[in-house]
């Protein structure tokens, strides 16, 4: 293959690695030579993560940016021995474990050492009093739930991203799955953690239900995307596999109606597992076959557990629907649902159709919630090229929400797809900020987010920077 055939985006600020056989040998002594790869085929399959717009590149010829190295180590020692080198030697390390992230934290801009890490996939211990698993951070996300399932088990944590992504990707940016309303996001369910420093220390935070032993320190690496260490292993909340589901839909007049309708579900301390707000244009795309929830905003919803509190919690959520002018749909649109959850072929066919197509997730309390889903569809619709905004609400907590927007435009002639996408995140976030809410809610920071990292956190991100300084 002919690297010069491809346009290669991020180029400018790449670190150049002057002896590269030295460099190659020494982190074969560390991990081994069937461990490190500077091979075309392995560099060009490490160049993107699964930002969308990354899919648009790859069919017009562009990569993203290429690493000098792959390593896949296989003990924290190992990883500690890798960054020893690179700091020594000036070379960035990314950490990589499945590269489903969708906010460019991945990708290699500045060359240096992918470290894969795929090889820490054992699962360790399960402990059935304390109800936690341990595992390494590399392993899969369905081989994880599909062993505790088969155990008598569920870990709570179900992105879409499932079957392609890892316990550490989840905790490297505050992951959260579909069935969060009940079991929480990932920064809840991190009981204890062992982590690499970029110094090469290896540090480990005890398993404990609470404590009262200074600051929470684990809890502030929980979110670092790879920035200020590298989780090798972590122990997690599991719960007994649920012995019931519920499975309810309701189609509400209003998106208004729909929101308020939840918030009281979470008032009452319901806590339906899976809780989705559809708005209009997304109830007719994904309900459009529903007879009653023609023009209207579908809400769906899973309540698991024991039995006799699903059943509970069942009554309650729909006596709550009805009071708040829902009309009943029944089990079959909340059935679609499950059976397509992981299917995302919708939007990774579009880059086909050269369009730019992406989604950003972004967090608001209750109290302006109604508000700010408009302000955003109407920041969005202002960006001359976009054809689409629609939006679900997927993420519930007795005190606010997180939205899920989806995007779709063609950029005006004048426009490169890069800029157009560009303009379009930089509008979205801006209206997100100027409305009081967070630019992200579970997908993390990476590139894209980045620059307004100063805005989402004021002065408080001069802390963090100094933290992060203590590293260098
Ligand atoms: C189709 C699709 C659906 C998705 N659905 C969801 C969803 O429902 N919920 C959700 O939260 N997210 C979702 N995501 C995005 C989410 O970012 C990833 O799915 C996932 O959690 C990332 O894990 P990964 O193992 O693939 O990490 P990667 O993509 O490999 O890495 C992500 C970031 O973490 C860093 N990193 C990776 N491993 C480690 C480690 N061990 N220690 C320190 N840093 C590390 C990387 O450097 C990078 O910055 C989705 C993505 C796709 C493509």
């Amino acid at each position: 293959m002919n690297m010069e055939n491809f346009e290669l985006i991020y180029k400018d600020n790449r670190v150049i690695i002057k002896d590269k056989p030295k460099i190659k040998a020494r982190l074969s002594e560390i991990v081994g030579n069937d461990n490190v790869s500077d091979n075309e085929i392995d560099i060009l399959a490490y160049n993107k993560d699964s930002t969308l717009l990354m899919f648009n590149w790859t069919l017009e010829g562009k990569i993203a940016a290429l690493p000098d190295f792959i390593v896949w180590p296989e003990t924290p020692e190992q990883i500690s021995s890798i960054l020893r080198l690179a700091n020594e030697e000036k070379i960035p390390v990314i950490p990589f474990s499945e590269g489903s992230g969708v906010v460019g934290g991945a990708i290699p801009i500045y060359g240096g050492i992918i470290l894969d890490m795929k090889k820490f996939n054992k699962i360790l211990e399960i402990n059935d009093k304390d109800l936690t698993v341990t595992v390494e951070a590399g392993t899969n996300g369905m081989n994880l739930e599909r062993y505790l399932n088969a155990k008598g088990y569920t870990g709570g944590h179900i992105p879409q991203s499932l079957y392609t992504s890892s316990v550490g990707g989840w905790i490297a940016h505050r992951a959260a799955g579909q069935f969060s309303s009940k079991y929480g996001k990932i920064e809840d369910m991190v009981m204890g953690m062992e982590m690499v420093l970029p110094k090469g220390d290896i540090i480990k935070f005890k398993t404990i239900a609470r404590a009262s032993t200074g600051p929470q320190l684990d809890k502030f690496f929980i979110g670092n995307e790879g920035t200020l260490g590298i989780v090798t292993k972590a122990t997690l909340k599991i719960w007994p596999y649920p012995e019931k589901r519920a499975f309810i839909s309701y189609a509400f007049p209003t998106f208004e109606d729909s929101l308020e309708a939840t918030r009281q579900i979470l008032r009452q301390q319901i806590y339906p597992a899976v809780i989705r707000i559809y708005d209009a244009d997304e109830t007719y795309r994904h309900f459009g076959h529903i007879e009653n929830a023609k023009d209207k905003v579908m809400v769906i919803f899973i309540c698991e557990g024991i039995e006799r509190l699903v059943d509970l919690e069942a009554t309650i959520s729909r006596e709550t629907c009805e009071r708040n002018n829902g009309i009943e749909c029944g089990e079959e649109p909340v059935e679609h649902w499950f059976e397509t959850r992981f299917r995302v072929t919708e939007t990774s066919s579009t880059p086909t159709f050269k369009m730019v197509v992406d989604t950003i997730e972004i967090g608001f309390l209750w109290d302006k919630a109604a508000e700010m889903y408009y302000s955003v569809v109407e920041a969005a619709k202002s960006v001359k090229g976009v054809i689409m905004i629609t939006a679900h609400v997927s993420h519930f907590y007795p005190n606010g929400v997180g939205f899920y927007f989806t995007f779709a435009g063609v950029p005006p002639k004048e426009k490169s797809d890069f800029q157009f996408y560009q303009e379009v995140w930089n509008t979205i976030v801006k209206a997100v900020e100027d409305a009081g809410g967070s630019f992200g809610h579970h997908h993390g920071v990476g590139m894209n987010r980045s620059k307004w990292m100063p805005v989402e956190w004021g002065k408080a991100f001069e802390t963090l920077k100094a933290i992060k300084n203590l590293n260098e």
